[in-house]
Parts: C-alpha cells; structure tokens; sequence
C-alpha cells in the first residue's frame, strides 16, 4: 500500500499537468501579454547544506501574478508556453531576473560564504538556437558570476537528442554554469549516457524522498542515487524533504545538500532577502568570535 502510494506519484506527473481546454487557451492568449507587462515574479526556495543546515543558495520558481487569477502555478502555466513557441521569451525572463537578483546577492555576501543560484530550463530553451546568445547577454547585463549560476534540466528532458543536448551541456558548462539534472531517478537515463553527460550534480526527484521513511524501495533508490553520484563525483540534491526524520536520513546517507517544505517554501524576494542578510551577520558574527578567542 505505501509502496504503491509512493510510487505511483512518480508517474502521476503528466497527469496532475493537463489543464482544462478552456483555461489553456484563456491563459495562452494573456501569456503574450503578460510577459511584455512583467506579470511573472521569481520565487526563491532556500537549499540548505544538510550537515551544517546552512543556507548555501535558492532555486528559482516561477509564478504568475495573473490580473484575474492570482499566482498561477508552473505546472499550468509552463507546458502552455512549451506548445507555444513562447518558452524561449518566459526563459530569457527567468535567466535575466535571476542573474539580476544573484549579482546583488554576490555583492552582499562578497567572499564571506559561497552563496549560489538555481534557474530551471526547459528543452525547449536549450535546443532554441538563441540559448548561448540569450544567456551571455543575461550575464553581461547582471555582471554576476556565472559560477554561482546552476542550470536544472530535467532527467526527461535529456532523453531527447542524444548529440545535440551534450553538446549544448558541454558550452554552457564552459562558460561556467554548473548543470544539475533534476527530477533524477524519474527519467530513463541509461548509466553509459549519465557517464557522458556534462554535468554538476544529481538532484533526486521527490518521489523518492518523501515516502523514503515508510517505504523501504523508496529509501533503497535514494541510497542507489547517493551511491551514483558520489561515483560519479556529482554534488547530490535532495528535493521534497518534509520532516526531519528524512532531512536526518538524507544526512546519515551523506547527500549533502537539501531543500524542501521542512526547511522552507518557495519564498518571495523579501522573505528571501531576509535569509540572506541573517546568514551575512551570522558569518560575521563567527568570524569575530573567531577575532576574540583564537
Ligand atoms: P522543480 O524544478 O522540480 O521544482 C521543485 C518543485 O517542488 C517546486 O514546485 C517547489 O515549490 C516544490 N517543492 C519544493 N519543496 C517541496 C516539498 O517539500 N514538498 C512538496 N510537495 N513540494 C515541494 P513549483 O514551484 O510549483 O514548480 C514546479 C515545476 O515547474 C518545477 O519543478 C520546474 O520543473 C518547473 N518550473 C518552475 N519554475 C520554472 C522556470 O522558471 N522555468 C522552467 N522552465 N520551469 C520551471
Ligand atoms: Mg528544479
Ligand atoms: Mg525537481
Ligand atoms: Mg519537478
């Protein structure tokens, strides 16, 4: 029963995205509009460092503040700018504004802790022919470092072209984004391509980590995800952790960094900002313990 129930959310994903017909195409024709008015905003969910909880950076989330409907969810909103040719605009929005918005971060927290940004790309945004182009100019403009940028693209999304997604991989990585493959352990990858691919680290899809305490397969793919990436020398990222209980056996496990309901939601900007300036006095103050009592 609790196998089934923890599972079976791993395939539901398709599902929980279809949107009623008439709401597709209302929102399909105000999307235009709404990216030229600005009306998406940034969310920023903090990722901690599990053995130390430390705030180590934030993954940006988009939401619509649609006029009528309040925020609109990604998952609503995403597959609709996908069919429409519209993914490659809403992307270079969330690459301008994050970029933005890490690069006062980097200048707040200077070389005091490493503090990095997470931005989901779709596979439509990494196959356009604009994406380098794109994405220099979102760099040039914020002036932020790219090495504190990360780019997530689904485990799904990199089932697709087996020549050209490596390849783009590879510039973007030579540029300096580190890649992360996200929503891993759902997608079909086999071991030979994962040992191809360009890439950073492996963030472990929800699926498996929120049941991981009451199902024992599901605990048993989270330790094999571990076991993968430590051999294959990739940083590891636990999602959807949502008690302590995990967040303590993710720890045990040593996947060593973390983000989910436990520990905060999406938060938007001054709620983010806040965690930021905290961890900047809390660094400071260390330092100065440090100073008084050597
Ligand atoms: P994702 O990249 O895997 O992001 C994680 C999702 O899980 C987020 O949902 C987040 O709010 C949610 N989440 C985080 N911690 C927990 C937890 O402990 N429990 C539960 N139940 N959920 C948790 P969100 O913000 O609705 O985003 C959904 C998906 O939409 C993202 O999945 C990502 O694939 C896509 N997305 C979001 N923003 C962007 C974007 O700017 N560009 C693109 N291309 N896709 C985006
Ligand atoms: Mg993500
Ligand atoms: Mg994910
Ligand atoms: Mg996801």
């Amino acid at each position: 029963q609790a196998k089934a129930q923890g599972r079976s959310r791993c395939l539901a994903f398709t599902d929980e995205m279809r949107t009623e017909p008439l709401l597709t195409l209302k929102l399909q024709s105000d999307m235009r509009r709404a990216i030229e008015r600005d009306d998406f905003v940034l969310f920023y969910q903090p990722v901690l460092s599990l053995h130390d909880r430390r705030l180590v950076g934030f993954e940006a989330l988009i939401r619509w503040n649609h006029i009528q409907r309040g925020l609109i969810p990604p998952a609503t909103f995403i597959p609709i700018a996908e069919e429409n040719g519209l993914m490659s605009d809403l992307g270079d929005w969330v690459t301008n504004t994050a970029c933005h918005q890490m690069r006062i971060w980097q200048e707040r927290v200077g070389a005091a802790t490493p503090l990095s940004l997470s931005v989901n790309i779709a596979p439509t945004q990494l196959i356009h022919p604009d994406v380098f182009t794109l994405l220099d100019r979102a760099l040039a403009a914020s002036g932020v470092d790219v090495r504190r940028m990360k780019l997530e693209v689904t485990e799904t999304a990199l089932a697709g072209d087996a020549e050209l997604l490596p390849q783009r991989l590879r510039a973007l990585r030579e540029r300096g984004f580190q890649i992360l493959i996200d929503d891993f352990g759902t997608g079909y990858s086999s071991l030979s391509r994962l040992h191809r691919l360009p890439i950073d680290g492996l963030k472990i899809d929800q699926c498996f980590v929120k049941p991981m305490l009451y199902d024992p397969d599901s605990a048993a793919i989270v330790r094999t995800i571990i076991a993968l990436g430590k051999a294959l020398n990739l940083d590891l990222f636990a999602e959807g952790v949502e008690d302590e209980g995990s967040a303590a056996e993710l720890g045990r496990m040593k996947c060593e960094f973390a983000q989910g309901y436990h520990f905060a939601r999406p938060l938007p900007i001054a709620a983010a900002d806040a965690l930021v300036d905290a961890l900047v006095e809390s660094v400071a103050a260390e330092a100065a313990a440090r100073t008084l009592s050597p």
